[in-house]
């Protein structure tokens, strides 16, 4: 695997700004896909979500480790979001950070790493398996095909890039699957023929993260 350094605080901030963006930008749609099969929050939940994460993130400075900027996102969007996907989310950044510590810096299998253990948590506090038909549909693949890629020895863009189109994949993936977990579920069969909101909104993280990882290099 490559190991040259990656990762800065700096990339973690655009990462987290271009995130905002995305779901900002998608808002509607992520809205229109949960009034489908679930209560039609999920836009609004997100683009509150990450609206306070730039604020809580602004003012923090470069010099915080990156490990430490996710950690506060995760506590933030635990205290912004509500529904199933704000602990969620808040877990995944909470659990990526502390895999990342105090480093100032990481590489490109450290992100491998800290991306793995944020899936693990998720799994950990949803019990979602795959083909559940959540957000773990467009995650798990993403980590894995990211992985892949470096143990193929691409660096970290092209894997990166990889990452993003299995997300995109996977969320669109879900279209066909009866959702096991969350509101969605309620639905049973009905549940079927519609794209997850989560998958879509996590697929646009890792897109987000990509193009972070872009801009720095
Ligand atoms: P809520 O369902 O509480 O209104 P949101 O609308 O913000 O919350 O988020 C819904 C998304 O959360 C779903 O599309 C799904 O991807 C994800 N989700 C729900 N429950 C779980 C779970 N147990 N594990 C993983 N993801 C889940
Ligand atoms: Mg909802």
């Amino acid at each position: 695997m490559a190991s040259e350094i990656a990762v800065r605080a700096a990339t973690i901030t655009t990462w987290l700004e271009e995130i905002a963006i995305s779901v900002e930008a998608e808002r509607d749609h992520l809205t229109q896909l949960d009034a489908a099969i679930g209560d039609g929050d999920h836009g609004v939940n997100m683009s509150r979500g990450f609206e306070a994460v730039g604020k809580a993130v602004a003012g923090q400075g470069d010099s915080v480790p990156p490990g430490q900027l996710l950690i506060l996102t995760g506590k933030t969007l635990v205290s912004t979001v509500g529904g199933a996907s704000g602990p969620l989310w808040g877990t995944a950044f909470r659990r990526a950070g502390r895999t990342l510590g105090k480093e100032p810096e990481f590489d490109a299998a450290q992100l491998a790493d800290a991306l793995d253990a944020a899936v693990a948590g998720v799994q950990e506090l949803g019990a979602a398996e795959p083909n559940d038909k959540t957000m773990v549909d467009a995650l798990l693949p993403a980590c894995a095909v990211y992985r892949d890629g470096l143990e193929a020895g691409d660096g970290i863009e092209k894997a990166l890039e990889a990452a993003a189109e299995a997300a995109e994949e996977g969320a669109l993936a879900t279209v066909p699957l009866q959702a096991r977990k969350g509101r969605a579920s309620y639905l049973g069969e009905r549940s079927i023929g519609h794209q997850d909101p989560g998958a879509t909104s996590a697929a646009l993280i890792i897109a987000a993260l990509e193009r972070a990882v872009q801009r720095a290099g």
